[in-house]
């Protein structure tokens, strides 16, 4: 059984073909972050027409480089959920024309079901197990107990980790800083970090007074503005020219970020305890998304898991960020177990906003688990 996977729900067009035990026959990412990093952020017309001007090709290069016909494929799967509303179209609209072409039947994925299945790809890791997923766009926590059955523990109420992150390093300009010119934010700022004193700065950890697994990053960027504005009021020096102490707030802001996502994880894993949620013998905790790939925040994660008796997974960096490998591997999964896979015919939207499972979000604050200090 062959799958053709297809990403666009935000700044990578992804395809890949996988056979049935997840071996990459073929596979071709193009990256928009350049683009983006230029502009500032994702604008969604520009993200729309590159996928538009991609497509195409992208998913050209992953059959031939797989050697396999459409007439051989199995099934094409495509995130349709969730993500920017242009940026999904351009995916759903080409897959609905390639299902209805060869006549194969269709698989619509949920971005972040994907996220915490590529694990299962590269190890045998059976369900249920804990999942943080951090990136550019979310922040959550859940319980994978199948291929589509997920408890959602948490999630971000305002921006996401990466999202924070990128705007404190684009406030900070580090786009021009020699060593940072062609990294994203939070690859800036972990390596400028890795010069800092994070104690400079004692940013206060968000939610401290709130006992869920729900995640906020807000405040933090502003408490963080603030500082910055203080130091180049201090300096006297124009706004996003701060020389001094930039190591120093990058390490104290990845150092807030690293223990908030500590915290709500901490509180989770105790959560899941207390209702017999994971396997008592190996239970583990899976880490992925763009902001897994951060040493420092990988480190506070295994501290925790340590503490707590769970064995952490990351899948590689390239694992944890967008492509079509995953969509493919998540393809593969449902159609194993035959769940949600549509004839070619059946028309379907994208949907730029959908929670991932069951939300229990209530039931862990309602809880109140209290953390050991
Ligand atoms: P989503 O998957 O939610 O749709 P996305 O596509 O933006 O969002 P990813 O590609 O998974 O997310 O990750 C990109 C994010 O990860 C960016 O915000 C980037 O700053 C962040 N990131 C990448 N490397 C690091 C790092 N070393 N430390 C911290 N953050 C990082
Ligand atoms: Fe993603």
């Amino acid at each position: 059984r062959l799958v053709l996977g297809i990403e666009t729900s935000c700044d990578d067009t992804g395809a890949a073909v996988l056979d049935e035990k997840g071996a990459i026959l073929g596979e071709s990412l193009h990256s928009q972050k350049e683009v983006h990093l230029r502009t500032g952020g994702i604008i969604p017309t520009v993200a729309q027409r590159l996928h538009r001007e991609n497509i195409e090709r992208v998913v050209q290069e992953a059959l031939e480089r797989s050697g396999v016909e459409p007439s051989q494929l199995s099934a094409v799967a495509t995130t349709v959920k969730p993500g920017l509303a242009l940026s999904l179209g351009i995916g759903l609209e080409f897959s609905q024309r390639f299902v209805r072409q060869h006549n194969k039947p269709f698989i619509p994925i949920h971005h972040m079901e994907a996220h915490a299945l590529t694990v299962r790809m590269l190890h045998p890791v059976t369900f249920p197990f804990l999942v943080l997923l951090i990136s550019g766009g979310h922040s959550l926590l859940a319980v994978a107990r199948g291929v589509d059955d997920f408890l959602l523990l948490g999630h971000n109420l305002d921006e996401a980790p990466g999202d924070t992150l990128d705007k404190v390093a684009r406030r900070l300009s580090l786009i021009k800083h020699p060593q940072c010119t062609t990294l994203s934010g939070g690859q800036a700022i972990e390596l400028l970090a890795k010069d800092g004193d994070r104690k400079r700065f004692p940013f206060k950890t968000p939610m401290g007074q709130t006992p869920d697994c729900c995640f906020s990053f807000a405040g933090l960027r502003n408490q963080v503005t603030m500082t910055i504005m203080k130091q180049e009021a201090e300096e006297g020096v124009e706004q996003g020219t701060l020389l001094s102490c930039v190591n120093d707030i990058a390490a104290a802001a990845q150092h807030t970020v690293a223990a908030h996502l500590a915290k709500r994880t901490h509180r989770a894993i105790l959560f899941c305890k207390a209702n017999g949620l994971l396997p008592s013998s190996n239970p583990t905790l899976v880490l992925s998304g763009g902001v897994a790939s951060n040493l420092y925040i990988r480190k506070a994660l295994t501290i925790i898991s340590e503490t707590t008796g769970l064995h952490l997974l990351c899948p590689p960096a390239k694992f944890c960020t967008d492509n079509g490998v995953m969509i493919a591997w998540n393809g593969v999964e449902r159609l194993r177990e035959g769940k949600g896979i549509l004839s070619p015919n059946v028309d379907i939207c994208y949907e730029p906003k959908a929670p991932l499972g069951v939300d229990m979000t209530a039931e862990v604050k309602a809880a109140a688990i209290k953390l050991p200090s």
